[in-house]
């Protein structure tokens, strides 16, 4: 077994950087290049003390590079299991590469992306909910990701698959024990409960698959399309959301006509939101292509902002709007813009008739008038009120979601086959399917394929 090492730290400045290293190799490598300040206290050191001294170069030249604090963590008590090293320097690039070169050429190799985590996971100190958890904590970027991460880091997900999977189990052995004593009156489980076992199991999962659309969002963001026909204050929105100039602003109507992207933070959802260039009846063929992309755009969003002036009459650009709005099939918010002016028009009544059973919010870009109501609308929309990632752990990850949606198929196919009265056998093949596609999720016999997918997307020092 390779002994690795990598910086566990950012590659910028900072006040202080680690080098961690991993493999039977760990110790012997500080003993070359670290000299202590206190031998006596180095010679008898612990496992998972920190020590201070210097760090030199390997070889004859031996140069003193840095003063740093060491530690040993001795297997199997250490985030791989394996013995371990870490190697505190002061948060320099030059000093963390340098550091790292020497305990390359003093008998490690460079990490793989991920590696530290994949020799954890193979170690047995984490399963792969987990291992996907702690990358997802590194790039959470919103807080309610920050929560779902920790709450898989944590085991939430991996313990409800565990139940499910025992269940599950009970079934099986039962079903198999009906098989091999075929004469005995087994003490156990009446077909009746069965079904009901297996009702209770689909629901769990149905449950769950269901989870992932909320997971997806708030792990990846809501992609939000902000549509309507020019000048209604679609860019005003935009900046007004960002808190800042981002898009441009004018009174030339159709002038966005390039897509814009940004990602903000709604009540700790994160929404990409996505401006549009003004939907209107144009005799201009670049106007027309902006139409054309807009209701592209519409097609792979998941939420659209249809903004009115309030400012104006409906006209036929609004009825082409309502046009496009129809044909929507995600969710969409009315926001009647310009509520401040003193002359509004258009009312919220006006707009009732039109879209039975659409929220329409009252908002003025321009003041931040009832833009504090969206987070809470979008919650709503997409029930992310409720959420208890302890009790319901949400799927997040597009492989866990695959994996359950399996398994449902194959109880489903189970459920069938005993409510048509087919033999044991035929369950059995079903339920055990099923049971293996939920151990694939916690990662039980993960092939090295799925492995290496999963720990590549990993940085190099995790
Ligand atoms: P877009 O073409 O839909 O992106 O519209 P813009 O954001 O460029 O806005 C068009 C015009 O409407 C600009 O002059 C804005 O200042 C104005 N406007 C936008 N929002 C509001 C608002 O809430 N109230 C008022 N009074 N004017 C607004």
């Amino acid at each position: 077994m390779d002994t690795i090492a990598a910086i566990g730290t950012a590659l910028g400045e900072g006040g202080i950087g680690i080098v961690r290293i991993s493999g039977p190799r760990s110790e012997q490598i500080i003993n070359e290049l670290f000299i202590p300040s206190k031998p006596e206290n180095w010679k008898r050191k612990e496992s998972h003390r920190l020590y201070l001294g210097h760090f030199r170069k390997g070889g004859e030249k031996k140069v003193i590079i840095d003063e740093v604090l060491v530690t040993i963590m001795k297997a199997p008590q250490s985030y791989t299991g394996e013995n371990m090293a870490e190697i505190h320097c002061h948060g320099g690039a030059l000093i963390m590469k340098t550091i790292l070169e020497e305990v390359l050429a003093t008998g490690a190799v460079l990490a793989e992306p991920g590696e530290f985590t994949k020799r954890a996971f193979l170690n047995g100190k984490l399963d792969l909910t987990k291992a996907e958890a702690t990358i997802d904590l590194i790039r959470a970027s919103s807080e309610a990701g920050l929560k779902i991460a920790a709450s898989q880091l944590e085991g939430n997900l991996a313990k409800k698959i565990t139940v499910l999977q025992e269940q599950l189990l009970k079934i099986l052995a039962f079903l198999e024990a009906t098989i091999d004593f075929p004469e005995e009156e087994l003490p156990g489980l009446a077909d009746k409960e069965i079904e009901a076992g297996l009702k209770s199991l689909i629901a769990s999962l149905e449950e769950l698959a269901e989870g992932f659309k909320q997971g997806q969002i708030i792990r990846e963001g809501l992609k939000t399309v902000i549509f309507g026909k020019p000048n209604v204050g679609k860019s005003s929105l935009l900046n007004a959301l960002l808190g800042r100039e981002r898009a441009i602003v004018t009174d030339i109507p159709g002038t966005t006509r390039d897509l814009i992207m940004e990602t903000i933070y709604l009540e700790g959802i994160p929404v990409k939101l996505i401006d549009t260039a003004g939907v209107r009846l144009t005799e201009d063929l670049i106007e027309i292509i902006g139409v054309e992309k807009t209701k592209e755009t519409l097609k792979e969003a998941e939420l659209a902002f249809l903004v009115l002036d309030g400012g104006a009459e409906l006209g036929e650009n609004d009825f082409l709007v309502f046009e496009l709005a129809k044909e929507l099939d995600i969710p969409f918010l009315i926001l009647l813009n310009k509520v401040d002016l003193r002359d509004q028009v258009l009312k919220k009544g006006q707009l009732e008739t039109v879209f039975a059973g659409v929220n329409i919010l009252e908002i003025s870009a321009l003041k931040g008038y009832g833009l504090s109501e969206l987070g809470e609308e979008i919650k709503k929309l997409f029930d992310l009120n409720k959420l208890n990632f302890r009790e319901s752990p949400l799927l997040t990850k597009m492989r866990h979601f695959e994996s359950v949606k399996k398994s449902l198929k194959h109880l489903t196919e189970a459920l069938d086959a005993l409510q048509q009265g087919y033999p044991e056998d035929f369950l059995i093949i079903d339920l055990k399917a099923g049971y293996d596609y939920l151990a694939e999720i916690v990662g039980k016999d993960a092939d090295e394929e799925v492995l290496n997918k999963i720990f590549a997307d990993f940085c190099i020092g995790k």
